[in-house]
């Protein structure tokens, strides 16, 4: 049998991260700048990398949507080793995990909708985070278990702070109980919510550091203190690395159909144009130049990704015309 990783302490294991896309559509360049900067900084310095598909969102995610993650790294030249994880194969570990904090009263069920929640503190309507507040917990005693009916189960998120120490970002402090509350572990669909997917994926794939966008930032403690809660060893090692932008300053996201990286490759675009680009936006190269994946990890070392930060807190990388133009330039 393979060692079970989660039962090798965690500054035993092997350095490990992950490329854990959402197979929510095509990815696009912005996922592309992540995945490639985080999978050469892995590959040169001689870590383990999982692929994860994070396809427990029904409703969004696509049919074939796994397949075609896999196909677009690989032609992009991103590897990655040992068995691939995909969420909804086995919701059972997820369960296990419930079970095990159902029994310390720590997850409760909870029928409240955001909308009542947001009423029941005087929050106003929007689309935001609703924060879950102690206060709504339920009285009765009974609610205080998982039996996994059409409701929504929390856990109890009670106050104090996480210390997240982001490799590339210094200690950043949050608390969950004021970002979120009590936060949703699973629900009324009968699956887990991507916080408790996430926590129970990174211990049993035995990932030790994430490297992902940093609109992820203040989810790292969350996802903290889940790990604690559920025992887990060792505090994972972060990485968050600056989102890329359109034009218009908005965070590039898969509306931006034509940053597809399968469209893109459908348009006759070569993978070593679209590498050549993203390693120019992170300041791996000075300007972009046709370039195979399997060169990028010489550059990628960690000087490399301080710089890419230092330079993207002044003035974030934009995907512009001029590079479209430059991609499709045959
Ligand atoms: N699946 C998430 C996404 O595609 C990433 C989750 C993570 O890195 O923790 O945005």
């Amino acid at each position: 049998m393979e060692p079970n990783p989660s039962e090798t302490r965690f500054e035993d294991r092997p350095r490990t991260t992950r490329l854990a896309p959402s197979p929510t559509g095509d990815l696009h360049l912005g996922n592309v700048r992540s995945l490639l900067v985080g999978w050469a900084l892995a590959r040169r310095l001689g870590w383990q990398v999982v692929l994860r598909h994070e396809d427990l969102d029904e409703e969004r995610s696509d049919e074939g949507g796994c397949d075609a993650i896999e196909a677009s790294l690989e032609w992009l030249g991103i590897d990655w080793d040992g068995p691939v994880l995909r969420q909804s194969n086995d919701l059972e570990p997820y369960r296990a995990a419930m079970t095990r904090l159902a029994e310390e009263r720590l997850v409760f069920a909870s029928n409240l909708s955001r909308r009542e929640i947001r009423e029941a503190v005087g929050a106003p309507q929007g689309k935001g985070t609703v924060v879950f507040p102690a206060s709504l917990r339920p009285n009765d005693p009974n609610a205080f278990r998982f039996d996994d009916q059409d409701v929504n189960y929390r856990l109890t998120v009670e106050p104090g702070t996480e210390l997240i120490r982001d490799e590339l970002r210094g200690e950043r402090e949050f608390d969950p109980s004021e970002e979120v509350g009590d936060m949703i572990l699973w629900t009324k669909n009968g699956r887990p919510s991507y916080q408790l997917a996430v926590v129970v994926d990174d211990d049993r794939q035995g990932v030790t550091d994430v490297i992902r966008g940093d609109d992820l930032l203040s989810s790292a403690a969350r996802q903290q203190r889940l790990r604690r809660t559920l025992g887990i060893d060792g505090d994972l090692r972060w990485w968050h690395l600056p989102m890329v932008h359109d034009e218009h300053g908005r965070r590039l996201a898969k509306r931006d159909g034509d940053a597809g990286i399968l469209a893109l490759r459908d348009a006759g675009v070569s993978a070593d144009r679209v590498i050549g680009l993203v390693a120019a936006w992170s300041g791996l190269i000075p300007e972009p130049y046709d370039l195979p994946a399997s060169a990028v990890p010489d550059l990628a070392d960690e000087p490399a990704m301080h710089r890419l930060v230092d330079r993207e807190s002044r003035t974030p990388c934009r995907f512009t015309q001029e590079d479209d133009r430059w991609l499709r330039k045959k």
